[in-house]
């Protein structure tokens, strides 16, 4: 099959049409055989559900070549997980695990062109969503129900090196106790988008969202969950009902353990002992690791060991090799790489 001619190694993440992409609909109780279709536009009634009380979830993945050039997907099983999750906070149908996997199947393997090269550093992003579609106008859920699956190529996520992250410990919360911070919801990101402008415009990379309950503890970024490393090698990874449960922070968590033999600890973090880490890290599917080097609490620094020029020794280990099983260089636990093509 030959590739689509893209300069793959300069693309950025945003958003590139491909060929083909999965629609079903979900009508009078049950989803219909769902199909490939070309049309990358939706046309829906201006009372749909998800414009007017944002109805909607989301997943994210990845599709690469491996070494030996297989197209491959990570752990997509764990991603039709989390998104039955989503659906059911949302009062939302479930679109079945099986299909989720077939239908991440269908679209790579009708998109392949797209899929970028070993070695080029850049991945297939792939995009499942479902939403709310016809009318409601009285607040209440959706009868009629789109899941749709498109993806788009996108680029290495550290062109030009590593660069670990200043953030800032934000004013804002991400979630609220017994809210919907643990689901992929299109709304956890709508109200995210102040604080990553202004974190923005005052120049941190990121925002450290804490407990909404206490305002005491560690929770996560916008968009990725949070890995310290002790100065003695422990990986610590907070714990909380409100964090979004990352499948990469799941992965590495697995890695420290059974591969690399580190001791790795799910609890609660306070932002008063983040001080005392040699390393942070943000973990999620778009940069597997990026390492974080400074975090700002109201004009307090807090100036992480491993510094401003390189990710720390453990979680270099860490990216090598969960980005070394993604890739195949490194063999796989049972069921993580689902071989598409
Ligand atoms: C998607 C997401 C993550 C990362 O999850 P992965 O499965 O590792 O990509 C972390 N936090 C939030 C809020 C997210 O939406």
């Amino acid at each position: 099959m030959e590739k689509k001619s893209i300069d793959w190694g300069n693309i950025g993440f945003g958003y590139m049409q491909t060929d083909r992409r999965y629609v079903s609909f979900f009508k009078d109780g049950a989803w219909d055989d769902g199909v490939l279709t070309e049309d990358a536009n939706i046309v829906l009634n201006e009372c749909a559900g998800v414009l007017q009380y944002a109805q909607t979830i989301f997943e994210g993945l990845k599709a690469y070549t491996t070494e030996d050039g297989h197209i491959v997907a990570f752990r997509p099983d764990l991603n039709a997980e989390r998104m039955e999750a989503s659906a059911k906070r949302l009062e939302m149908p479930v679109f079945p695990k099986e299909r989720f996997v077939e239908a991440v199947t269908k679209v790579v393997e009708a998109n392949a062109a797209y899929v970028p090269p070993y070695g080029s550093g850049a991945t297939l992003y792939i995009r499942p969503y479902m939403f709310g579609f016809n009318p409601v106008i009285g607040v209440k859920p959706a009868d009629v129900y789109q899941f749709r699956i498109f993806c788009t190529p996108v680029g290495p996520y550290f062109k030009g090196g590593v660069k670990p992250l200043t953030i800032r410990v934000s004013d804002f919360d991400r979630a609220a106790p017994h809210g919907t911070g643990n689901i992929k919801a299109g709304l956890n990101y709508a109200m995210s988008l102040h604080a990553i402008v202004t974190a923005h415009e005052e120049g941190y990379d990121e925002n450290m969202y804490l407990d909404p309950g206490t305002r005491m503890k560690v929770e996560e970024t916008g968009g990725a969950n949070f890995l310290f490393v002790t100065g003695d090698g422990k990986v610590v990874t907070p714990k909380s009902d409100s964090i979004l449960p990352s499948i990469t922070r799941r992965s590495l968590v697995h890695v420290a353990k059974e591969y690399l033999g580190l001791e790795v600890e799910e609890r609660e973090v306070y932002l008063e002992e983040v001080k005392d880490f040699a390393e942070c890290g943000l973990c999620g599917t778009a940069a597997v690791i990026s390492p974080v080097g400074k975090i700002v609490d109201h004009g307090k620094e807090i100036c992480l060991p491993s510094g401003m020029t390189q990710m720390g020794p453990v979680t270099k280990k860490l990216y090598d090799t969960l980005t070394g099983i993604q890739m195949g260089r490194i063999e796989a636990p049972e069921g993580w790489i689902h071989v598409i093509q």
